[in-house]
């Protein structure tokens, strides 16, 4: 069983290498505190260690409908059994706040997860890619997608810069994929020419986004376990990009060893936190079996499973399956996906942009895929990420193309900053004239072009005008 953290919420772990043979990486000499860790370093540990027990079992509360019917009949059973304080269930069952409770393992709870949301404001903000062109652009996806999806899902997407996979396909096969994963078909091993390559592709992205390359991810439709050498392809990330990359992984619980192994290197290298997708009761039981409540702290347990409380997004395979399981799937518009950037298959050689969006029939993945292309080797992924950045990213609308506001823009009061005419706001809603078209329109009826293109870079800064990527076979990023 995995060690708890000391009072400072660090581990002590052995420098040894991962992997012998010409791979092997030798871990850093001395273990980070994560950021996570590091701003609850001034709880006293009993109450931390309350903590954990506490979101141990609202994890399994979660997940467990045997468990919440019980828990319901017999509150202060159930709580002195779980170890969590019986004033839990005020929170679980009639939604009192933590922060105002009176005991004080739950007033820590409450820190705890208000501290979870600022460390994930502030990694949203650490996304933001350091060449202006592609953070604006990130930053009008982000402003889209504030209006198309629920709260829920906005709050839950960091807008990545970029995320890689290390295999094609995945073996978990999830009925709700919300990314439709195919089959597990391959991986990308660590041999000395892709380990060359991975290395060159990490420095490609850090050329374009920055520290915030760092934010990534090494798996989308994909389960990092299912690559042997994922560890050392994470250990590269941490070397080029200067941070060790978050986890989701449905695999560990298959093989607690390795699951073990990759959160002490995980946390050597001063990662903030990682989560375990759990698809059965029984697989948490394995998990909670082999690591401790304390051990768990930073690491979230996912409830995938069928009596979850949190229905599946409905995107991918889940939108497919949909109508046969409802209680399961949401009825709101949904997505998975958390990248506003590049999305790099590394045995394909094919790089995606793309963004997130409500799922649906011209996206049923729940994302847009702005541009395509693949690569041979990092000067190609160089020039392509280049070209993309080129063709999507624009600094300002094209004035030589229809310009139309989103479909999905309802609210015409977001328009009055921008002193629009009734005719403007009905050209902009057809969206059959070109910037230069409506402000020659509009200067025969005394409205200055200046003003009209102003007008229309705020709208465009804003993310009102729709940039929708055309249906294949219209494609203007090929
Ligand atoms: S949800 Fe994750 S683990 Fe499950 S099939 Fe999709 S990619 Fe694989």
């Amino acid at each position: 069983m995995m060690k708890a953290p000391g009072a400072c919420g660090g581990f002590h772990l052995e420098t040894t290498s991962l992997v012998d043979g010409p791979n092997a990486i030798m871990s850093i000499d001395l273990p980070p505190t994560s950021r996570l860790q590091a701003v609850f370093a001034d709880e006293d540990p009993g109450i931390l260690r309350g903590v954990a027990w506490v979101k141990r079992f609202v994890e399994r509360w979660l997940a467990d409908d045997r468990l919440r019917a019980a828990y319901l009949a017999q509150p202060d059973e159930v709580a002195g059994e779980h170890r969590v304080p019986r004033e839990l269930a005020g929170y679980l069952h009639a939604n009192i706040p933590l922060l105002a409770s009176g005991n004080l393992v739950l007033r820590a709870y409450g820190r705890y997860l208000k501290r979870r949301m600022e460390h994930r404001a502030e990694m949203r903000r650490e996304c933001a890619p350091a060449l202006a062109p592609f953070r604006a652009w990130r930053e009008r996806q982000m402003s889209r997608c504030q209006d198309q999806l629920p709260d829920q899902y906005n709050e839950a997407i960091l807008h990545l810069p970029v995320a890689f996979e290390l295999s094609k396909g995945c073996s978990v096969g999830c009925w709700f994929c919300g990314l439709s994963a195919a089959r597990l078909e391959s991986v990308f091993s660590a041999s000395p020419s892709n380990r060359k390559l991975w290395r060159e592709t990490l420095e490609v992205v850090r050329e374009v986004a920055g520290p915030a390359a760092g934010q990534g991810i090494a798996f989308w439709a994909t389960d990092p376990l299912d690559n042997p050498d994922y560890e050392i392809f994470c250990q590269d990330f941490h070397q080029i990009l200067g941070r060790f990359p978050a986890t989701t992984t449905a695999l560990g619980p298959k093989d607690l060893d390795r699951a073990e192994r990759l959160l002490r290197l995980s946390w050597a290298n001063g990662c903030d936190f990682n989560r375990f997708s759990v698809l059965s009761l029984a697989q948490m039981d394995a998990l909670t079996a082999h690591f401790s409540p304390e051990s768990l702290l930073y690491v979230d347990l996912i409830a995938q499973t069928r009596s979850s409380l949190t229905p599946k997004a409905q995107a991918g395979k889940a939108m497919e399956k949909g109508e046969n399981a409802p209680a399961l799937v949401s009825s709101e518009p949904s997505t998975i996906a958390c990248v506003s950037g590049f999305l790099i298959n590394m045995p394909n050689r094919s790089v995606r942009l793309v963004s997130p969006c409500a799922a649906g029939p011209r996206w049923p993945m729940g994302y847009r895929v702005h541009a395509s292309s693949s690569f041979i080797n990092a000067k190609e992924l160089r020039d392509e990420i280049a070209r993309m950045m080129a063709d999507v990213m624009k600094t300002a609308p094209p004035r030589d193309r229809p310009v139309r506001l989103r479909r999905d823009f309802k609210n015409p009061d977001r328009l009055a900053d921008f002193s629009l005419s009734e005719l403007a706001v009905s050209r902009l809603n057809q969206g059959c004239v070109t910037g230069t078209e409506l402000a020659l329109e509009l200067e025969s009826e005394g409205v200055p072009m200046a003003q009209t293109f102003h007008s229309l870079n705020g709208l465009f800064d804003q993310g009102f005008l729709d940039d929708e990527p055309e249906p294949e076979g219209h494609e203007m990023h090929a």
